[in-house]
């Protein structure tokens, strides 16, 4: 059995579901990406499990409907990517300021429509939309569509950053607003260290 390790070892430090989507692609702060752990929908599966939004069971299925109808999840796959190049267009802009694309936006608007389309109201305190009667392909997907539609609809959008080390988006949850990097363990360490030795070299040159 696979154990999807390259997908459980990614670190979910968005803040949020959709953002946590955007980072299955790491690289450095601009440019392309230089990996990504989404290689097909098993990984997009395994990746949904890990974050939460599908349960073993749902996990499982998705996993049998991949050999049942593999054009059918195939398909779902390639929209989940194109669906992420979005997510990454509107989310990248509004934490350098900018206002997304209308196209963009539109594209989302459809991708919800879609998606509330295969949910039902459950009860969990107030009522909240789920997908446990969704068996289609896109199951993983709809989770992450409505999360970015909840975050650009209610959330403080001047929280959302990109990280000064990597690629990953987040947002900022400090009192200060003064969080820099997606992960201290990750790139703010790794700046940390970089400032020590630029630090020892002006020291040396003295
Ligand atoms: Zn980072």
């Amino acid at each position: 059995m696979e154990t999807f390790e390259d997908v459980r070892r990614l670190r979910l430090v968005g803040g949020n579901l959709a953002l946590d989507f955007v980072n299955t692609r790491t690289g450095p702060p601009v440019g392309p990406p230089d990996d990504d752990v989404l290689t097909g929908y098993p990984e997009l599966v395994a990746w949904a499990g890990y974050a939460g939004v599908l349960t073993d069971a749902e996990m499982a299925r998705s996993l049998r409907l991949q050999r049942d109808d593999p054009d059918a999840t195939q398909a779902a796959f390639v929209r989940s990517q194109r669906t992420r190049d979005r997510l990454d267009e509107v989310f990248r802009a509004l934490a350098t300021g900018r206002d997304p694309s209308r196209s963009a936006l539109a594209r989302l608007r459809d991708d919800e429509a879609e998606a509330l389309g295969h949910a039902r109201l459950d009860r969990a305190g107030s009522f909240v939309w789920t997908w446990r009667d969704d068996h289609t392909a896109d199951r993983p997907l709809r989770p992450v569509v409505h999360a970015a539609v909840q975050l650009l609809t209610t959330g403080t959008l001047d929280r959302i950053k990109g990280c000064g080390g990597c690629r990953f988006v987040f947002i900022d949850e400090s009192k200060n607003r003064s969080r820099r990097w997606c992960s201290m363990d990750d790139c703010g360490t790794a700046e940390k260290a970089r400032r020590y030795v630029a630090a020892r070299r002006t020291r040396a040159s003295r």
